[in-house]
């Protein structure tokens, strides 16, 4: 028998496509999409408004198959982190935080990065592979499952002025493992989903991709699903960040300022968010804040310095809360509206960049601790 096609894999035009080789209509691929997405059903017996038959013949060909979660842990700040098995031993993280007035879910795109930022420890971990479309937004179905019934109050406004309708999860990141563009189609497809009114229907402004500055496909982004960009910065000139980010060598800086520019054309927010890890006595200092004001001189933009997580082995520290307030000062000073990152679920091992390497260690001893209790069943 061939492998069931798992219908998590297709954003609504391609469910209506698959649905129309089996002869049936684009109106029965989104009500399937609907309980899919929005009800989170996984049996399609259950899908009480669809045609009996079509439910059979679904059930023959096609199966409903999110990833399964093998630890799910909850801070003491109420920041929650699933540990999703996808195979091979290989695990990936998704990350809740919650808010007064928001919920931001944090997902994977990759299990690992070929990318080798020098201060990441995904990066450190090499590249795996990249997560399927299923895997990806399953991340979303799963915790929008798991968090069902804890909303934040209804119509409460964030910073932004936005209401966010009483939604559990009213933001998405892709912040999580990976680079989200090196893994284009299958998060564009994941992104349409979050989108779209069957499905998650969140606003293109409270879905963000973050970056670490691959050019063209930030201007493929901006033609097929234009969403909230951050980059991914953390040095101002192109000595420094050919060393922290080494894709800069691929897409210097000026490269990188100028498709910046290009993507704000089209984007649904009239800013891109650079992220800026402060790492003690590398990239902290008032002289490398005064540059990065000159970079960033034609881009508007906000900052999110973010203090850096420490892993094993990394050589580098986190900068000193004083410096860190000193080189925000100038920025601010500059009239760049700058957000110093909260280091949130630390006693999860959620906080930025700490995912992989911890994910790596845990899903051995997960995949020992299942198999030690497999033994004794
Ligand atoms: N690959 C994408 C998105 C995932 S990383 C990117 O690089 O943008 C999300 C953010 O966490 C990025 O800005 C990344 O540079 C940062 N980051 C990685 N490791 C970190 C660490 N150890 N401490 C703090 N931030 C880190
Ligand atoms: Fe990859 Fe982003 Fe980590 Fe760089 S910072 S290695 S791009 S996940």
């Amino acid at each position: 028998m061939e492998t069931p096609v798992n219908l998590l894999d297709f954003d609504v035009d391609g469910l209506v496509a698959w649905f129309a080789e089996r002869g049936e209509k684009p109106f029965r691929a989104r009500q399937v999409m609907r309980w899919m997405h929005r009800f989170g059903e996984t049996e399609f017996d259950n899908m009480t408004d669809v045609a009996k038959s079509l439910r059979a013949k679904l059930a023959q060909e096609a199966c409903i198959r999110p990833p399964q979660a093998i630890r799910d842990s909850v801070s003491e700040d109420g920041t929650r982190k699933w540990l999703l098995d996808v195979g091979n031993a290989n695990a990936v993280e998704a990350v809740f935080i919650p808010e007064t007035n928001r919920g931001t879910l944090c997902i994977s795109s990759q299990a690992g990065c070929a990318l080798d930022c020098a201060f990441c420890s995904t990066g450190k971990q090499g590249f795996n592979r990249n997560l399927s479309a299923a895997e990806i937004i399953g991340q979303l179905w799963l915790a929008n499952k798991l968090l069902g019934g804890t909303a934040t109050p209804a119509g409460a406004k964030d910073a932004d002025g936005d209401a966010d309708n009483g939604r559990v999860i009213s933001n998405v990141v892709m912040m999580g493992m990976g680079e989200p563009l090196a893994n284009f189609d299958n998060v564009v497809t994941a992104l349409r989903l979050m989108l779209d009114d069957h499905a998650y229907g969140l606003s293109r402004r409270r879905v963000t991709v973050s970056t670490s500055g691959i050019v063209p496909a930030m201007d493929r982004l901006r033609e097929e699903c234009p969403v909230a960009l951050a980059v991914s910065l953390h040095a101002p000139d192109d000595a420094l960040r050919d060393r922290l980010v080494p894709i800069n060598q691929k897409y210097p800086l000026r490269e990188l300022m100028a498709a910046c520019r290009r993507y704000l054309e089209r984007a649904p927010r009239d800013f891109v968010t650079f992220e800026y890890v402060m790492l003690d006595g590398v990239n902290d200092s008032d002289a490398h804040a005064r540059a990065l004001v000159a970079l960033v001189r034609d881009v508007p933009c906000k900052f999110n310095l973010i203090p850096f997580n420490p892993f094993p082995n990394s050589g580098f520290d986190r900068s000193q809360p004083e410096r860190i307030r000193r080189f925000a000062g100038i920025l601010i000073d500059a009239g760049i509206v700058t957000t110093t990152r909260k280091t949130r679920g630390d006693d999860v091992n959620a906080a930025c960049g700490q995912l992989a390497g911890q994910v790596q260690d845990r899903t051995r001893r997960t995949v020992r601790l299942v198999k030690s209790m497999e033994d004794r069943a």
